[in-house]
């Protein structure tokens, strides 16, 4: 029996870990589920799973609390995370939540000795440098969720110890991979949130839109594969099956192919490194018939250029990217500014932020604050 907390239950990757937790509860236990604002919905986890711990980091009134569900201490606000990161006996956490927050509850769940399933983007994105030494002091490598990093790792499971010489890290190419630049940067927030083949939150949907999630996503892999970005290289395959892949220096390339199912690299984290039954069938290649790959346009998706050019830039200009790209999707999604500002706000961000260091947490808070501030402007 595994046990589990998972921060950020009530969202798109939380559901479906606890929809496995559901399918093998001979397998896991949970031990402690947050949420940020959907108090309805956790109640009923709380009711299903009954975990020791539940918080509600936007906060609560204790007389909300129904009275069956006594049993399960509740916490309000900020503290949630550190509490169901922490306190409790779980061996793994899962981060779920969106947003840097994510940063926080990484270095919590890790310095109380847990076992740490990443499905947030931003702790590795900001505090890439401080997690991975963390956690490497701590003996407990990071497990990826994100369907990409989860192939890469799958692949590098079956390296045995070979290091790669490149990483091909796949892209669906979003909604917008056929559409003229002109036509891309007045696309509405209908268009935007109309992925191709994955069903995910509002905020990861417009960024696969505007591919700002590649962008993230090779950050995310420089720390958690310890390649530079010039040998991280995107590939558009809009049929999604193949989660990326490895290159070796014999000129073999491994890759994992998938449905386009989250339940494959939460289940896969989850179970390591044992595989467990998900519910999703293997893709039927008969009925795919073809894959096909491109190229990325990085004159129509400027944030994968200007994601390499964080990445060699250091200091804090991933965390401006990230910060600034929220706060404008924030804007967008409002309706209150057009697709193509959104990447015209991060440049002018990390125009005027250049340099920011990130040496420790709280650098990584001002420069994370003040990119919001600039985005906003
Ligand atoms: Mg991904």
């Amino acid at each position: 029996m595994r046990k589990i907390a998972i921060l950020g239950s009530t969202g798109s990757i939380g559901t479906q870990a606890l929809d496995l937790c559901r399918r093998h509860p001979d397998r896991f236990q949970v031990t402690a589920l947050t949420a940020r604002g959907s108090r309805e919905k956790l109640f009923e986890q709380v009711r299903e799973f009954r975990p020791e711990i539940a918080g509600l980091t936007e906060g609560f009134d204790p007389k909300e609390i129904p009275e069956d569900l006594k049993f399960c201490r509740f916490i309000a606000g900020r503290e949630a995370l550190h509490a169901a990161a922490a306190e409790t006996d779980a061996e793994m956490v899962l981060v779920s939540i969106v947003g840097i927050a994510g940063l926080q509850g990484v270095m919590d769940a890790l310095n109380a000795g847990k076992q740490v399933l990443l499905a947030n983007k931003e702790a590795l994105v900001t505090g890439g440098h401080l997690v991975t030494e963390l956690a490497r002091k701590a003996g407990k490598p990071l497990l990826p969720v994100d369907s990409e990093h989860s192939a890469i790792f799958q692949c590098l499971q079956a390296a045995g110890g070979n290091k790669p010489e490149k990483i091909l890290l796949t892209a669906s190419g979003g909604p917008f991979r056929t559409w003229e630049k002109a036509r891309i940067e007045k696309a509405t927030r209908a268009e935007a949130l109309k992925h191709p083949n994955w069903n995910m939150g509002a905020k990861i949907t417009v960024d696969s839109a505007s591919m700002f999630n590649k962008g993230l996503e090779i950050m995310e892999a420089r720390w958690l594969f310890d390649m530079t970005e010039d040998r991280i290289e995107v590939v558009v395959h809009p049929q999604s099956i193949v989660h990326s892949a490895i290159v070796f220096k014999d000129g073999a390339v491994l890759a994992q192919l998938g449905e386009p199912d989250m339940r494959v690299p939460i289940g896969y984290a989850m179970a390591f490194p044992e595989r467990i039954e998900t519910g999703v069938p293997a893709p039927d290649l008969f009925a795919l018939g073809s894959l096909t790959f491109e190229k990325p346009d990085e004159e129509k998706f400027p944030a994968l250029r200007m994601a390499r050019e964080c990445l060699r830039d250091g200091g804090a200009a991933c965390t401006v990217f990230n910060g600034a790209n929220e706060e404008a999707v924030a804007a967008f999604l409002r309706e209150e500014i057009s697709f193509g500002e959104i990447a015209v706000r991060v440049e002018r961000a990390l125009d005027k932020l250049a340099g920011l260091p990130a040496d420790c947490i709280e650098d990584i808070w001002e420069a994370d604050r003040r990119a919001r501030e600039a985005a906003r402007a």
